[in-house]
């Protein structure tokens, strides 16, 4: 090893994990215009527009080999998958993308036709989501593939929902269900193990169809931010689950500078993902609270929409704020209580 990195004073980015990196990239940040109304720390940037809206930006980079692998991506669902993880963010914002420019970095490894998929599942995504792909750049790349989405949105002004504005007794929302894109992970990692061993054996794929399309072709949850439009919901906070329901809990709650209990029992698992992660030696709570890429909603409401949320085929109220000094737990099923902690760093 060279002498550099045996200086004490050379720091591991490891040892920050990738939040601690950010907070200390975001120390030395200075805006410099009245109209950034929101910088570094939410799902979006919020930037004055004019009387009555806010524009949002938001931007995600995908690489080969840490978000994506081609033996198992089809690369038109990686097309679409990349368009959506962005559109997410903006959602997350209560907000509606119109938007986005995107960057492409592949080596000469791909051909035109490969190409061709890709974008193919990037308009695909486009025309179901109605936005512009208006830019981007193009590079040669020694070696892999990356691609870098930046969506565009707006906001109305009263209609915004940041991170951080969680209230003690609000409830805790969540959309769909929880840990199904870990596992289809799971599975489809099996899968190439089994077919680098042996390319002559067919993956066996049976059964999984649900939880291989939350893993390959997500959805953004648009249809939720219509039906808080529609049931007059105006959450008190909101983020979207990419890194698992734990780390984003937690990053309303110190945001908010508030506490929460969430309940094991009412957190929703769809029956396949439930049944994979038994086989897997998994416990399907822990594929929900660490998985990640789920890009379903999480939210808090005020106690008194509790109605308007309580038999919705897509809202799962899973527990509630508490004060700050309470801390962060998850209350199992037989009721013991479990601080909740937050995933490590995963890619460094
Ligand atoms: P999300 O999971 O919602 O995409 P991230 O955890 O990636 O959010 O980022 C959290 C916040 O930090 C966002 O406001 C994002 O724009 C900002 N951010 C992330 N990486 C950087 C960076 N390298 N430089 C500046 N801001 C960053
Ligand atoms: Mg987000």
């Amino acid at each position: 090893m060279s002498d550099l990195f045996q200086n004490k004073n050379f720091t591991p980015l490891s040892e920050l994990g990738e939040f601690g990196l950010i907070e200390h990239i975001q120390k030395n940040v200075k805006h410099y215009h009245s109209q950034t109304i929101k910088g570094i720390g939410d799902d979006a940037a919020v930037i004055e527009k004019n009387d009555t809206h806010y524009t949002l930006i938001t931007t995600d980079i995908l690489i080969e080999g840490i978000h994506f692998d081609l033996i198992y991506s089809p690369l038109k669902h990686l097309g679409y998958k990349a368009v959506v993880v962005n559109l997410s963010d903006i959602y997350a914002m209560n907000g509606t993308p119109k938007q986005i420019v995107l960057s492409l970095a592949v080596s000469n490894r791909f051909t035109l036709e490969a190409v061709e998929e890709l974008y193919a599942g990037i308009l695909l995504a486009c025309e179901k989501y109605q936005v512009d792909l208006v830019g981007g750049d193009t590079s040669t790349i020694h070696k892999g593939m990356v691609i870098n989405i930046t969506a565009i949105g707006e906001v109305e002004k009263n209609k915004i929902v940041y991170r951080n504005g969680a209230k003690e007794k609000d409830l805790i929302v969540v959309t769909g269900d929880l840990g199904g894109a870990f596992m289809g992970l799971k599975i489809l990692e099996r899968e190439k193990a089994v077919f680098l061993e042996n390319p002559k054996i067919q993956p066996d794929l049976e059964g999984n169809d649900y939880i291989l399309e939350r893993q390959l072709k997500p959805e953004a949850r648009k249809d939720i931010i219509e039906e808080f439009e529609r049931l007059n919901i105006q959450p008190t906070s909101m983020i979207d689950i990419s890194d698992g329901l734990a780390s984003e809990i937690l990053h309303i709650c110190k945001q908010s500078n508030v506490g929460c209990e969430i309940y094991e029992e009412k957190i929703p698992i769809d029956h396949q993902t439930y049944e994979k992660a038994r086989e897997f030696n998994l416990d399907p709570t822990t594929c929900a609270m660490n998985g990640g890429e789920d890009y379903e909603l999480l939210f808090t409401i005020p106690l008194s929409d509790y109605d308007k949320v309580k038999n919705h085929p897509d809202f799962s109220v899973i527990g509630y704020i508490t004060e700050p000094s309470k801390k962060f737990n998850l209350i199992s099923k037989s009721g013991t209580v479990h601080p909740i902690v937050a995933q490590g760093w995963k890619h460094f």
